[in-house]
């Protein structure tokens, strides 16, 4: 198998799955989001680990069918559906690749950048990106966005219409955001029809499992380990990944890239992918954040199994 490597055996990988939820589930540090009112009512106690490899092999441990809203690791699939499009250096000129060091919705790093959304993993970026989508229409954009992503997942997924709509009565600092960008000339579409369906692909709904394939597709070069479908070509993962590298978990980046060597993306519902190129991915779920919006367990969850599976890409031993 090809995840598995010069690991011992398949059940072996199995055995540190179960023992990575079973060491954190008593971890509760953390807090549950509540800036969108609906996610405020997650079960904190809600924990699911799957892992998923390029040979379509999965081991998971808890709540893995549980379905959350994908929130921002939806920028990672969407930046590789637009990379797809338009290409390496069209996006990168127009969003950009670097970290701002700044919280994930935030004004200033746009202003202090003269305009630059900065990268696609915050909102700015990512606004700038949906924008970016192929459509006549913002219906179009959306209806390719849908699918694009659930071609990553390898099974149609569902609007969770509860969490777009509560998101949709407090984005307000999304809609300035998008507005600044109008602006700059970082954005052609309409501002508020591209928060709208940016808000809608943040409220798909995913399990830790969907997560898993997903990031085993960018894991495999661009096919999907379950139905075999390509779904974006292995320069396009390439980017995605060194993208997720620098700015996948906020302005915690660095530290996670630090302590487990992974490219990775996080959302606020409590998700986390985190990729190895060439064997696999990690899908986590626990809905309790650190102050940057990490889920916490999934933080710990995702460093132990780095180590105990020899994931870590910098690591020569
Ligand atoms: N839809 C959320 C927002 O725009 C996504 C945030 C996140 O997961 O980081 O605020």
């Amino acid at each position: 198998h090809a995840f598995t490597g010069d690991l011992p055996t398949e059940s072996r990988v199995g055995e540190l799955v179960a023992e990575a939820h079973r060491r954190y589930t008593g971890l509760h540090d953390g807090q549950v989001a509540d800036y969108i009112p609906i996610l405020a009512e997650a079960d904190p106690n809600w924990f699911g680990l799957t892992l998923a490899g390029v040979d379509g092999s999965t081991h998971a441990a808890g709540d893995t069918d549980i379905a959350f809203s994908i929130q921002s690791i939806s920028k990672a699939f969407v930046f590789a559906l637009v990379c797809e499009r338009y290409g390496h250096q069209a996006v990168h000129e127009r969003v950009g690749v670097n970290n701002t060091g700044l919280p994930f919705n935030s004004v200033m790093a746009v202003e202090l950048n003269a305009g630059s959304p900065m990268n696609p993993m915050v909102n700015a970026g990512a606004i700038a990106t949906t924008g970016l989508m192929p459509g006549a229409t913002p219906a179009e954009q959306w209806e390719n966005i849908r699918t694009g992503i659930s071609r990553f997942a390898g099974r149609y997924l569902e609007l969770d219409g509860v969490v777009y709509h509560s998101e949709m009565l407090t984005n307000q600092r999304n809609k300035a955001i998008a507005r600044l960008l109008e602006r700059y000339g970082r954005l052609d579409t309409d501002p508020l029809e591209t928060v709208d369906i940016y808000t809608r692909q943040c409220a798909l709904a995913v399990t830790s499992a969907d997560l898993a394939v997903m990031g085993a597709t960018l894991a495999g070069g661009g096919v999907n380990p379950v139905t075999r479908e390509r779904v974006i070509s292995s320069e396009v993962c390439r980017d995605t990944l060194a993208v997720l590298a620098s700015c996948g978990l906020y302005e915690r980046s660095g530290e996670w890239l630090f302590e487990i060597g992974l490219p990775a993306k996080s959302g606020v519902a409590g998700g986390i992918v985190a990729i190895s190129p060439g064997k696999g991915a990690l899908g986590t779920f626990s809905p309790r954040l650190d102050p940057a919006g990490n889920s916490v367990r999934g933080q710990r969850a995702c460093a132990y199994l780095s180590r105990a599976l020899g994931l870590n890409l910098f690591a020569s031993s």
